[in-house]
């Protein structure tokens, strides 16, 4: 195993002379940089010890259930043990509502130790946000408070075959019946969409309820439990894991909702809007993956921009 050094001082540095981060009414360097350190422990010591034997043993579907690597099992207790899940989520519902930069930092600082196990527990903030912003305070309540403490993962369903970077084409179909809404539809690449870290899983899916594919008008976004509240599960089911170059730790999948039991979040017809604040912490969590380098490719990038060297990286494993 290559050991992973956490660049907190580099991200403290970076936070508090090239950011200005001091600006952020109520910011507590101190407690800041607790946060990071300390979290740094944890990414060093636990979470990227595992990652290396996650990557070469993968993930396994069996009878329809995810198998996650056994390391990721461990070093997701430790982070959720540890409370990390509800860092940016507000304390009143749990969390510890630590400003957009600590959770950046800590996010950096988790995908270079692990980008699999990072690519899903990072899914939570986003989903809680959107709940805190567009969910009714009974869904805010039943939810919030076990996404915080790590309970309960997330995932974020928008894309099809024929609806990726366009989402106009999204077939999937949200239906109101005699006893609500029920949600159909196949969807992939969604990450995390099934794993056995946690025993329920909160898929915020994105469906047609008015009009045909071709027009990102008519989309609505759901809440769609994988079990219910008894712990049955529901009829929402894995058909395969995507085979991806790297990251083999991490199950993309690709996912059957057979007329699952789902909830209106927000209005109809403006389900794009309240999943764009899901799609905006994913994306910002995309460009943080892409901080920490691979040590293969280490001094083969002779001038990155922003490196300061031949081919340092911010987040990097030291030899
Ligand atoms: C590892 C991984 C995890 C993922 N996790 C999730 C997830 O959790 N949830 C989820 O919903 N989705 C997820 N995705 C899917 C991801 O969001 C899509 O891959 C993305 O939206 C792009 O869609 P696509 O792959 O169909 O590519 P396309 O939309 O087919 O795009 C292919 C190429 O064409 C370019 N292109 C597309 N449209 C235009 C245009 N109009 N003009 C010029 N160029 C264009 C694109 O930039 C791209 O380079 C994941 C994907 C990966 C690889």
């Amino acid at each position: 195993m290559i050991p992973f050094e956490a660049p907190a001082e580099t991200i403290l540095f970076s936070l508090r002379h090239v950011a200005g981060a001091g600006r952020i009414p109520a910011w507590d360097d101190d407690l800041v940089q607790e946060v990071i350190r300390q979290f740094s422990r944890l990414a060093e010591g636990v979470v990227a010890p595992a990652d290396e034997a996650a990557d070469r043993d993968g993930c396994r579907l069996e009878d329809g259930r995810v198998h996650m690597p056994e390391g990721l099992v461990a070093a997701y207790a430790a982070f959720a043990e540890q409370g990390w899940p509800g860092l940016s989520i507000p304390e009143e519902a749990g969390g510890q509502g630590m400003p957009a930069p600590v959770l950046g930092a800590v996010t950096e600082i988790f995908a270079g130790a692990s980008h699999a196990l990072q690519m899903i527990a990072g899914l939570v903030p986003g989903a809680s946000r959107t709940l805190v912003d567009y969910g009714t305070p009974d869904q805010q309540e039943r939810w919030l408070p076990r996404l915080a403490s790590g309970e309960w993962l997330a995932t974020m369903a928008l894309t099809e075959s024929g609806a990726g970077s366009d989402l106009s084409g999204i077939r999937t179909r949200g239906e109101h019946g005699p006893d609500g809404w029920r949600v159909s539809g196949e969807k992939i690449f969604i990450s995390g969409g099934d794993q056995d870290l946690t025993p329920r899983i909160l898929h915020l899916v994105l469906a047609r309820t008015q009009g045909a594919a071709g027009s990102t008008r008519g989309l609505s976004l759901f809440l769609v439990p994988s079990h219910d509240d008894a712990g049955a599960r529901l009829p929402v089911t894995v058909t395969r894991i995507e085979e991806k170059m790297g990251l083999h730790g991490s199950p993309t999948c690709q996912m059957l909702f057979d007329d699952a039991p789902a909830e209106l979040v927000g209005n109809e017809d403006e389900g794009l809007k309240a999943m764009f604040t899901m799609m905006n912490h994913a994306r910002l969590d995309v460009a943080l993956q892409g901080l920490p380098m691979p040590p293969a490719r280490r001094g083969s990038q002779p001038n990155m921009p922003g490196a300061g060297g031949r081919g340092k990286s911010l987040a990097r494993p030291v030899r």
